[in-house]
């Protein structure tokens, strides 16, 4: 079998299930068309050929054992921001660059319990912040769609690797979009969950308040069954909830799209630099979910001019909270020759940090010093609340809420966008994150350049079966998450 990267992740279960192939056969599979098809996407910062098969020998020894679970043996890719033990944890930094976790994250030990393979470590935005991937210290990562483009951010290495085919699923983080929106301009299937619902433990922190983990995949059901060994409790990590997980692959066809009340906040679908053939495909496949016996219910969402100056303020400043604990001191870069204390810290940080990150902890320092935080932050997390109240009562009318995910297409690589009209283009994924809120992006067709266009479907908390659900039962009439862009369809 020479083709094992068109197989869904059931097909795959089923196959290691039925002794049709092994593990090693296709980690071997996925190993070869990362050597041949990567150079060309550039979305792996590490691979791991030798760990991905000794694990996939172990994978098939524990099968032989009766000891598989229903995912022993499929491969996998984590984002670089995921502590991996013994494998380098980047963050996209050069900051991070010789950084080997002692220990690995729970969604990384979740994954290694269920007999998931790991491939490596793939590209990513600086510490995730930006939407093109292109702010990481390795570069920038391709479109698999169109190799002049990027393939979004933060998470922009885990979708051109499901996109190209060069690892059957990944994980991602969202802290503002960073699943939902590179996950659209990919043509994939992302999840970002409920605040709460995916241990963050041993996940480089951005924005504590507002990074999630979760899915990233060509389908909602392929999403369902990484997302069953993602979700759940975590004791080391007190912002995870202690509530009982849903079985995401079960509930596939849990909820009807029949009945359901889809609500359209109008300002959204009137904001500027919504680009036309992105409305018109968002649109079109709203048309399609009424025909499959949805209603379409008119919304307002009042707070939406408030989204884009309240997230960047709050991420910022928790970013600059955050980020302090790279002193050069205790681990990661450090700088040459240092003449004094100050010095250590100072250049450590110049040297070790990119542009981005040195902007936002710019920004964030400065909204949260004396005198500027009761004007910035402290308003801003009032704003927030408006922000969420405003869900709350739109949740009151309708089941869900659609939007586009990003008002565009993929930028083209160096499109060199200034800073706030990047920021701009996390419009309908941020105010997501602000809330706490559940959402996932689909695919819903192409722009005039053939590059995907993406439906974002945002639910109430702890929702994801039926987004999952919803978007398995889209998918089952559709066929935009089965297409493949042409460099998933070579060889290796
Ligand atoms: N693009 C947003 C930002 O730059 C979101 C990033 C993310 O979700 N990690 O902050």
């Amino acid at each position: 079998m020479t083709d094992f990267h068109r197989l869904s992740i059931r097909e795959m279960a089923e196959g290691l299930a039925s002794s049709q192939f092994s593990s090693r056969e296709l980690t071997q599979h996925y190993l070869n068309r990362i050597a041949r098809i990567d150079p060309q996407v550039k979305s792996y910062v590490t691979v791991t050929p030798e760990q991905a098969l000794s694990e996939a020998d172990a994978a098939d020894a524990a099968r032989k054992a009766g000891q598989a679970t229903q995912l022993t043996g499929i491969p996998l890719a984590h984002k670089d921001i995921f502590c991996t033990q013994g494998i380098r944890t980047s963050a996209g930094s050069k900051m991070l660059d010789n950084f080997i976790s002692p220990y690995d994250a729970t969604v990384v030990s979740k994954a290694k319990q269920a007999g998931l393979v790991t491939l490596g470590k793939v590209n990513m935005d600086e510490f995730a912040m930006g939407s093109t991937s292109e702010s990481s210290y390795y570069g920038a990562t391709r479109n698999p769609w169109n190799l002049e483009h990027v393939p979004g951010g933060s998470s922009g290495g885990s979708a051109a690797v499901v996109a190209a085919d060069l690892a059957p699923f990944a994980t991602g983080t969202d802290t503002g979009g960073s699943i939902r929106q590179p996950a659209s301009f990919c043509g994939l299937t992302g999840l970002k969950p409920t605040y709460g619902r995916v241990s963050r433990f041993g996940i480089v922190a951005f924005a504590s308040s507002l990074d999630q983990a979760g899915p990233m995949a060509r389908s909602a059901e392929d999403c369902a069954f990484l997302m069953n060994t993602m979700a759940g409790h975590d004791a080391k990590d007190s912002t995870s909830m202690d509530k009982a997980v849903d079985d995401y692959v079960a509930d596939l066809d849990a909820t009807s799209i029949k009945g359901l009340r889809i609500g359209i906040p109008k300002q959204y679908f009137n904001v500027a630099g919504l680009d036309a053939q992105v409305k018109a495909r968002v649109e079109e496949s709203l048309k399609q979910l009424e025909q499959l016996g949805a209603t379409l219910v008119e919304i307002d969402l009042n707070m939406v001019e408030s989204y884009v100056p309240t997230y960047y303020l709050i991420a910022p400043a928790e970013a600059s909270s955050n980020l302090s604990r790279y002193d050069g001191v205790r681990y990661g870069y450090r700088c040459e020759n240092p003449t004094n204390l100050l010095d250590l810290y100072n250049r450590s940080r110049s040297e070790g940090f990119g542009a981005e990150v040195q902007r936002r902890i710019l920004i964030g320092t400065y909204a949260l010093s004396a005198g500027y935080y009761d004007a910035y932050y402290v308003k801003a997390q009032k704003v927030r609340r408006l922000i969420q109240q405003d869900f709350l009562n739109a949740f009151a009318q309708v089941d869900v809420i659609a939007a586009p995910s990003a008002p565009t297409t993929a930028y083209k690589i160096g499109a060199s966008l200034d800073p706030v009209e990047m920021y701009l283009g996390d419009i309908y994924t941020i105010a997501v994150n602000l809330a706490g809120l559940p959402a996932i992006n689909a695919p819903v067709g192409f722009d005039q350049n053939k590059l995907p266009v993406g439906l974002q479907l945002i639910g109430n908390y702890w929702s994801e079966s039926q987004l999952l659900s919803i978007v398995h039962q889209y998918q089952q009439h559709t066929d935009w998450h089965t297409q493949r862009a042409a460099i998933a369809e070579e060889n290796a």
